[in-house]
């Protein structure tokens, strides 16, 4: 599979959304990132940043690993991308992730002034975008974030339950 053959322009954030097939393609590969969490036993979540049509980082949660409360899927791929531009703006990058991110995501992603976020599942219980919180569209912050949910939601959002079922059988 060739990653360069079907590029986002970074330069067009309109180019970048709504746009379903790419944003599927950059999922899936976020998916594959949950996966390799599951079979770590980390809380399958999974992140890629994308720029000028290419990976630039790729994680998965690593909490348990690491013993860090911060080691979410999008806080590590947020380090990785910043230290591939040798920058922590993060200016025409799309971040993908499996899961709406929680407020210490959202609030790395507006520090970083990542452009477009698409996230896959909605999270109930600690989502930031449009669950419980909508920090991406808060006027008050100087930086909004354009934002796609809900793509390949039940695939992301299965691999979620599988794992907590698989917890308590
Ligand atoms: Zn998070």
């Amino acid at each position: 599979m060739d990653d360069r053959d079907e590029r986002l322009d970074p330069a067009d954030p309109a180019a970048l959304l709504p746009g379903g097939r790419p944003h599927d393609r950059w999922m899936r590969l976020a998916l594959d990132e949950a996966r390799a969490a599951a079979a770590e036993d980390e809380v399958p979540v999974g992140a890629v940043v994308v720029a000028g049509g290419r990976i630039i980082a790729s994680a998965h949660n690593q909490r348990e690993q690491l013993a860090d409360p911060t080691a979410h899927a999008e806080m590590i791929a947020l380090t990785q991308a910043a230290a591939a531009l040798g920058s922590w703006r993060l200016e025409g990058c799309v971040l993908y992730v499996t899961l709406e991110p929680c407020p210490m995501c959202a609030g790395a992603i507006l520090q970083a002034r990542v452009p477009v976020v698409v996230w896959g599942a909605a999270d109930p219980k600690a989502g930031a975008v449009e669950s419980l919180y909508r920090l991406f569209d808060d006027p008050r912050l100087n930086h909004q974030v354009e934002h796609v949910g809900r793509v390949l939601a039940d695939e992301c959002g299965r691999i979620l339950t599988e794992f907590f079922r698989g917890k308590r059988g």
